[in-house]
């Protein structure tokens, strides 16, 4: 295990367990250079108590990165919980946790991920005030596709600034992978934009709430792949960018939600390069709910999140694409360099304040 923890350079891992309410948990701190570790709380029955292990290490590490690169002063953390969201989530078990997390005075702050919902952060909250994600009647940011939507639609703009030359996406023509709930969303502010959208998804209801509101064209699954349009942004699902997607792809930018969209980072990143697409950071453009959820600890005003997002991203996909091209890396490492600047720089401010 301290293995595991020396090659991606944990903090630390706390393992809860409960016999009255059945909770078997794993938070995982990787790095509070800049603040507590922040990061939701995944509710899976693991294959084995190792998977929960690596996910938990893999999904905090990777919330390093994007809270630093988000530039907001929180660091990486994750939660897992060992169960099945559907049959055994219950007030006890949420409770366990949110008591499970208090342990860790500050450390860790929870919200939503796959198996929890804002609920779900309601019934924690009764047990720790580290906890966010909460619906907005509880002073919270509710849901976070919406603002993710904004998130990416601004990231979008930015990358087309230098793409195409002009951060106006009107003409511009967007193949959408998932009308789901960030993509439905997006879809409506490109076309407010004036841009051409065709969408794609795997469920009919998605496909006929986006065709009847916002009369797009639609595709199949796999039609959206040869799509001869400006942007493409996967907004379903990862490992999209691979092998077989990349040789059919018409487009000179990708930009969308869906976390970790290339297959394999270095190999498919080169393929994409080699035919002339710039790639916009997959957790650098979906950054918009991590932006609002830390707004909860000053009190969530929507303006001021959206603002925040807004600037953030938009200056963030800026950087990345000119780190790239001055230091000739791909914006997978001008991403990487970006979020770890501010963490060295969290380091040296603390050893000279506090030496
Ligand atoms: P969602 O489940 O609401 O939407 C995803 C959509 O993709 C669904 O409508 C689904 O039917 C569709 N889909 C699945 N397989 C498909 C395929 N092969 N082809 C076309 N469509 C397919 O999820 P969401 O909240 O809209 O999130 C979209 C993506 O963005 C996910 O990858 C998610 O991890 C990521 N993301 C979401 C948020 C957020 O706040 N919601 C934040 C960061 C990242």
């Amino acid at each position: 295990m301290f293995k595991a923890l020396e090659q991606g350079e944990h903090e630390q891992v706390v393992y809860g367990y409960d016999r009255a309410s059945g909770l078997k948990a794993i938070i995982a701190l990787h790095n509070t250079a800049l603040g507590p570790g922040f990061g939701g709380t995944r509710i899976m029955k693991y294959a084995s108590d190792q998977d929960a292990l690596t996910d938990v290490l893999r999904l905090s590490r990777a919330m390093t990165y994007k809270n630093s690169a988000a530039g907001i002063d929180f660091g990486g953390g994750k939660a897992v919980i060992v169960a099945d969201a559907r049959k055994e989530k219950n007030e006890d078990l949420l409770r366990a946790f949110g008591k499970m997390i208090n342990t860790l005075n500050g450390r860790y702050i929870t919200g939503v991920d796959i198996g929890t919902t804002e609920e779900d952060m309601v019934v924690i909250s009764k047990e720790t005030k580290c906890c966010v994600a909460l619906p907005e009647s509880y002073g919270g940011v509710g849901s976070t596709s919406a603002v993710t939507a904004y998130g990416v639609f601004h990231g979008i703009k930015a990358a087309a600034d230098i793409v195409f030359g002009t951060a106006s996406l009107k003409n511009k023509s967007i193949a959408i992978q998932g009308l789901g709930n960030v993509g439905f969303v997006l879809a409506r502010y490109l076309i407010e934009e004036g841009a051409t959208v065709i969408g794609a998804d795997v469920n009919e209801d998605c496909i006929n709430r986006a065709v009847k509101e916002l009369s797009i064209d639609i595709v199949t699954p796999d039609q959206i792949y040869d799509q001869p349009v400006d942007i493409f942004s996967p907004c379903a699902l990862g490992g999209v960018l691979n092998d077989q997607s990349i040789p059919r792809l018409k487009c000179k930018l990708i930009a969308g939600a869906a976390n970790n969209q290339l297959d394999e980072d270095e190999k498919h990143y080169a393929m994409l390069h080699d035919k002339g697409i710039a790639y916009g950071v997959d957790y650098i453009l979906n950054a918009g709910g991590v932006i609002a959820n830390s707004h909860q600890f000053i009190g969530y005003i929507r303006e001021r999140a959206y603002q925040e997002v807004y600037t953030n991203i938009s200056k963030n996909i800026d950087k990345v694409f000119k780190i790239a091209e001055r230091d000739q890396i791909s914006t997978i490492e001008a991403a990487k360099n970006l979020a770890e600047h501010r963490l060295e720089m969290a380091v040296q401010r603390k050893k000279w304040f506090y030496k």
